[in-house]
């Protein structure tokens, strides 16, 4: 039946956002409490827009070993409690039950056997309806408001809506979650809406930056290696701050760097800016070696194959055009043989593969950052139910919260372990 303007209609859970988080929230909630009214209400025409993209369409559901460490921003103490809840083995066993089985991959990184996205959503999609949670697409919330023991929700409905007339509708519930994601790739629906009824319900917000972003770079490095990959240690120095080493993938690209290892690493590059900090961050083509070891290894060479050009000889230290342009890009002859390499030249190549400084000029924004650091403080919340601390009937999950996981299924576990809270959360302030 069509319905618009405000009505009386009201809900016992308004989920706010159909994502990893929201999709979670309302199978666990309503597997506990089948006969309590749960819709979830997403702005976007079809749900988990965000799960289909994930993991290069292939969802990296989770990783075979979570700990506080694979998180930034709020209390770990808090993360802990939320993760331990729902564990890794207990999160596949939850995806067993819906029909998808997952793999392992390198770094632990879990896949569907399908190695397609869509399995997931649509799993979810279907354990969703199954368990009668009514899913109100095309439903954009503008507000939220306390009114009483209940909420009134503030709605657009789209015209591509199924329930309710297109136009503003109000809908009233007794509990409400937020589950409107950050601000990283808006254009699956998740634009940073959801901080604004966070603050107006009274929270307060921990600054936000992207966080798992490309980096944009200057000079003309990047540019001539863009398409090569390699394995490099990336140390961000931010002042005041305990450098932050970090090893793993790097590609070059036409724009900058990207790979797992940047993209963690942007977080950190992001949080000194927003703070003021000075920060750099430097390359190490030699992960584990230091300036001397290497500076050791040229005296080597110079040794043993003394007429070998510079250029070759770094050839097997590194892929071969990266070799050539890092010594252009400082400077240095790569025709000279090994045997006549000036001393000063042998410590400029041994401090540029072990300590590069890359240029960064920004990164490449939400637009491209797989999350959002910053969001609503872990203190604000109960870590054991995921209720809001500063509005009765509230709670919060997923990436609105000030948590960010780094590369590898830790988002998603995160949004899944969060779910789970709230929904035991939600069943006992519906009891009360
Ligand atoms: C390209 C990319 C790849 C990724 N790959 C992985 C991966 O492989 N593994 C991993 O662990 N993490 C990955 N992530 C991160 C992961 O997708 C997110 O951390 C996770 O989706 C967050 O879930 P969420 O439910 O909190 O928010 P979202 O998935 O962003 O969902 C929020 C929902 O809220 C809705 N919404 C927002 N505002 C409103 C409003 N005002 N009214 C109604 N609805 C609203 C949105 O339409 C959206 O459906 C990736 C992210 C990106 C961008």
């Amino acid at each position: 039946m069509a319905i618009s303007g405000d009505h009386s209609e009201s809900l016992d859970v308004a989920i706010i956002g159909g994502g990893a988080a929201g999709l979670a929230t309302a199978i666990f909630a309503k597997r506990r409490m089948p006969d309590r009214s749960i819709a979830i209400l997403d702005g976007a025409t079809k749900l988990g827009a965000k799960i289909l993209v994930s993991g290069g369409g292939r969802c990296n559901v989770t990783n075979r070993v979570v700990t506080t460490k694979d998180f930034w921003g709020g209390s770990s103490n808090i993360i802990k409690r939320v993760l331990a809840a729902l564990s890794v083995e207990r999160t596949i066993a939850f995806f067993a039950e819906l029909g998808v089985a997952l793999h392992e991959e390198p770094n632990g990184k879990l896949f569907p056997d399908s190695n397609k996205a869509n399995t997931v959503v649509d799993a979810l999609l279907r354990e969703a309806r199954r368990l009668n949670v009514r899913m109100l697409t095309a439903h954009r919330v503008n507000a939220i408001r306390r009114e009483h023991d209940a909420f009134a929700i503030d709605v657009h409905v789209s015209p591509s809506a199924t329930e309710h007339e297109p136009g503003e509708t109000t809908l009233r519930a007794r509990c409400v979650v937020l589950a409107t994601g950050g601000k990283s790739l808006p254009k699956t629906g998740s634009d940073g809406a959801g901080y604004a009824m966070a603050a107006a319900l009274g929270h307060s917000i921990v600054p936000l930056t992207p966080a798992l972003a490309p980096l944009v770079l200057d000079g003309k490095l990047h540019g001539q290696l863009s398409g090569i990959s390699q394995n490099v240690e990336l140390t961000t120095r931010s002042d005041g701050e305990k450098p932050v080493i970090l090893r793993g993938e790097m590609l070059w690209t036409h724009f900058g760097v990207s790979g797992p290892v940047v993209l963690n690493a942007s977080r950190h590059w992001h949080r000194a800016t927003l703070e003021g900090r000075d920060v750099t961050i430097v390359l190490s083509f030699l992960p584990g070696e230091d300036f001397a070891a290497v500076e050791s290894r040229l005296v080597a060479m110079m040794t043993a194959h003394p007429k070998v050009h510079l250029h070759n000889a770094l050839a097997t230290l590194l892929p071969a055009r990266v070799a050539e342009a890092l010594l252009a890009s400082i400077g240095v002859a790569g025709s000279v043989p090994m045997g006549q390499l000036p001393k000063e030249a042998r410590r400029k190549v041994a401090h540029a593969l072990t300590a590069l400084p890359l240029r960064v000029r920004d990164s490449r924004g939400y637009a491209y950052a797989e999350v959002t650091a910053g969001g609503v403080p872990l203190t604000e919340i109960d870590g054991r139910t995921m209720a809001s601390r500063k509005c009765p009937g509230l709670f919060l999950v997923g990436e609105i919260l000030d948590v960010d996981g780094r590369i590898g299924g830790f988002n998603f576990q995160w949004a899944w372990s969060g779910a789970f809270v709230a929904a035991g959360g939600i069943e006992a302030a519906l009891d009360a």
